[in-house]
């Protein structure tokens, strides 16, 4: 079998066999093929897709690469979320500590940010001391004993992801269903948890961009983890602008940790509320996903997700007093506010550009190699829906160049689209797949 092969079929509208699959993720995870092979096959797979059978099989090989892990000694249902990748969400570090709350354990491998999109492992190392990287059996007895870890791939978890998510980064062949149904349902296997929400965002943010390629994703996914039997479920939800009002890494952890003390925005906490309701609900300690919701509005207004936060910073390393003195976090040299230079009604927000304006800030990395600077990023005043007058603060944004400051502030004017027409409240979320269908809400 020939790598050039395999390209040229791909190239020409061809469907891999399993052999074919299994030929090139082998081969692209011990380093007999090279990036520029792989690229190109990325790319012939991007424009030309794969069909559910190869999608299902490119899966599984994934998983495969490296590790399974067995999870079997942690008592009940392990529950495992995991969303498609938006801008300022931060809900794992709520939804999380909501869950784990309501005795549901929660052993959550997170990723890194990827495009435009930021990762749950960078917001956590922006909290100082935070230790990402765990023992898989220090997870599990952290899970058995206080029900959470919140940890970064561990030991050697789909390495062939590892290195076909860093070659889509660079190669523009992230927004494809295969590619992205793949990377996430290859971990999700692997990590080896009994149940799955699924957070699939559509929208300008998302890479997903409108409702139906989003359900077909997410109909994907839950199809995958069904054949190999997960309890799945995949919510659909909003990303056409960025979800609560912080960009930026230690931002979104401060305003994760302001949610969990009850002052979140409300858009936040509603989702957060659903997804760790449906947690709640497959962890089986409810008997309705909206049983789920009402205990995971308890757990967060009488603090227990707070505490359990706080639990699993300690646990991990990190610094507990940030939960109440943000100063800990690291801050910038720049605190700049953005005016609006018209009035109006804030009538659409390009949530992409907003978020590739905090990676130019540092928030995210342009290259594989970029550090990530945890302080900078952007808080918004005002978001879709809302009144403004010429002069009003839209925006505030913390940096450490000047020049990049002045590079986000073009963006993010840019970005904000003021009409003079009042616009209507938008939908959170758009509906649910699961495996008996979907279901339009
Ligand atoms: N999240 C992932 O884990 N993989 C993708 O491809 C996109 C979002």
């Amino acid at each position: 079998m020939r790598m050039y092969d395999i390209i040229a079929k791909k190239r020409d509208g061809g469907e891999l066999t399993t052999e074919e699959i299994n030929y090139f993720v082998t081969g692209f995870v011990n380093g007999e093929i090279l990036d520029y092979q792989a690229g190109s096959l990325l790319m012939a797979i991007y424009l030309n897709k794969m069909n559910k059978r190869e999608t299902a099989d490119l899966t599984m090989a994934m998983a495969k690469s490296g590790d399974m892990i067995d999870l079997s000694s942690i008592k009940g249902i392990k529950v495992d979320k995991h969303s498609t990748g938006g801008v300022g969400d931060k809900t794992t570090l709520i939804v999380g500590p909501l869950a784990a709350a309501a005795g549901v354990p929660i052993a959550k491998m997170s990723g890194r940010g990827l495009g435009h999109t930021g990762g749950t492992i960078d917001k956590l190392e922006s909290i100082p001391g935070y230790k990402t990287s765990m023992d898989i059996s220090q997870v599990i007895e952290n899970v058995n004993k206080y029900y959470i870890a919140l940890v970064g791939q561990t030991g050697d978890l789909v390495p062939a992801d590892k290195k076909i998510y860093a070659l889509r980064d660079v190669t523009a062949t992230v927004g494809n269903i295969s590619l992205i149904a793949s990377s996430v349902m290859s971990k999700k296997i692997a990590a080896g948890c009994d149940a799955i929400v699924l957070d699939v965002k559509t929208g300008s943010g998302a890479f997903m961009k409108d409702l139906d390629s989003s359900f077909e994703l997410a109909k994907e996914m839950v199809d995958i983890g069904t054949n190999v039997d997960r309890n799945i479920v995949a919510l659909i939800t909003d990303m056409d602008q960025p979800l609560g009002n912080t960009i930026g890494n230690s931002l979104e952890v401060i305003e994760a940790i302001e949610t969990l003390k009850g002052n979140g925005p409300k858009d936040l906490e509603e989702v957060c509320l659903i997804i760790a309701g449906f947690m709640i609900y497959l962890g089986g300690r409810a008997d309705t996903p909206e049983e789920g919701k009402e205990i995971a509005k308890r757990k967060l207004y009488s603090g227990e997700g707070l505490a359990k936060l706080k639990k699993v910073i300690s646990l991990q390393g990190g610094c507990v007093d940030v939960i109440d003195d943000y100063s800990l976090f690291s801050s910038t040299n720049y605190i700049y506010e953005v005016k609006a230079p018209f009035k109006g009604y804030i009538q659409a927000m390009k949530a992409d550009e907003i978020g590739k304006s905090s990676v130019i800030l540092g928030a995210g990395r342009e290259s594989k190699e970029d550090c990530i600077d945890y302080g900078v990023g952007i808080v918004l005043n005002k978001k879709v829906g809302d009144q403004v007058n010429i002069g009003e603060k839209l925006a505030i944004i913390y940096a450490n160049s000047e020049k990049k400051l002045n590079q986000c502030e073009a963006m993010l004017l840019s970005s904000y689209i003021i009409s003079d027409s009042p616009v209507e409240d938008k939908k959170l979320i758009y509906g649910i797949v699961t495996k008996d269908g979907e279901e339009r809400w």
